[in-house]
């Protein structure tokens, strides 16, 4: 049942000290090798009386309320603790994507509590994707969101570059803005494949390609568009076609059974050049 804003608002306390925020993972797949590359922590509420909520409606209003860095900094600690526990019992070691909502970045000691966690879980920063939007990045100003990048490179954490496409400045953002990955999500190619929005898809792909920096397609819903998607150079594909968002038991045993492979950065596109 949905919540209201009113019961949302005033549920985040207890929320938090009763745990009732879990991380699910969505598996990302390398679609030529087949191979498991990682994963994106997403949040979900499993209210005692309403039950599981969405964070598409609940995440909007604590970012409006400004609540969202208190939920963000606990989801990135649900993220180094199961980290932590992968670790620990040697089961494997792949990264996992977080998101930081633009709120969080005004927050001039956002990066210094995440931090602070990181190091109390002693989880090495190259188990940790931080996923930033387009939106954010340039919404305090292209050069507070370089600041934020450089901050988050010097700690040695690689950053994403989230909805990318579906912002107002894309190019700009792109341009500024020295990401290592970029998330598209392909929602706007609407079932098919050609048409207008291929060859904007395509044309982001090959842009990808001469800054180097490999793509990720998020909301792959069939194989057909996955096979698409990798015929124009997108190998990694973030979909329900391979699978939803698991329970990160389910997602720990997927990873266990995988075969792991980094996302490699070297570009074959310019190394043919
Ligand atoms: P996002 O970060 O872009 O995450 C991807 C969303 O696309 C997820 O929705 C995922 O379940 C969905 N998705 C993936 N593959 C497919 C597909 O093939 N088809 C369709 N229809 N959807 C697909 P989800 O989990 O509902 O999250 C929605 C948004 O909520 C996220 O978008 C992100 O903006 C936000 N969010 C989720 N968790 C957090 C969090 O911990 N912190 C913050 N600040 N935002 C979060
Ligand atoms: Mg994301
Ligand atoms: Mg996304
Ligand atoms: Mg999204």
């Amino acid at each position: 049942m949905r919540m209201t804003r009113e019961e949302i608002l005033s549920s985040l306390d207890t929320a938090l000290a009763e745990k009732q925020f879990v991380i699910y993972i969505q598996p990302q797949f390398n679609h030529a090798t087949k191979q498991l590359v990682g994963g994106e922590a997403l949040v979900r509420w499993i209210h005692p009386e309403h039950g599981m909520q969405s964070p598409v409606d609940f995440i909007p209003v604590f970012e409006d309320s400004g609540l969202i860095p208190k939920l963000d900094l606990y989801v990135f600690e649900r993220v180094c603790e199961y980290q932590r526990k992968c670790l620990d019992e040697d089961s494997y070691t792949f990264p996992l994507s977080f998101n930081v909502s633009r709120k969080d970045l005004l927050l001039p000691d956002y990066i210094d509590s995440m931090e602070e966690i990181r190091k109390a879980y002693d989880v090495p920063v190259e188990y940790l994707r931080a996923e930033i939007t387009e939106s954010s990045a340039v919404m305090g100003g292209s050069e507070h969101a370089v600041e934020i990048i450089n901050r988050f490179h010097e700690l040695g954490y690689m950053v994403e570059m989230d909805d990318f496409g579906c912002g107002y400045s894309s190019l700009n953002a792109l341009k500024d803005l020295e990401v290592d990955i970029l998330k598209l999500d392909i929602k706007f190619l609407r079932g098919h494949v050609g048409g207008r929005g291929g060859i904007i898809i395509s044309s982001v792909i090959n842009m990808a390609k001469w800054l180097n920096t490999p793509v990720i397609a998020e909301g792959v819903e069939t194989f057909e568009q996955a096979d698409y998607m990798l015929s124009i150079g997108c190998e990694i594909i973030q979909g329900y076609c391979y699978s939803k968002p698991l329970p990160a038991d389910e997602y720990h045993k997927l990873a266990v059974e995988s075969n792991y492979m980094p996302i490699q950065k070297t570009s074959k596109f310019i190394d043919s050049l």
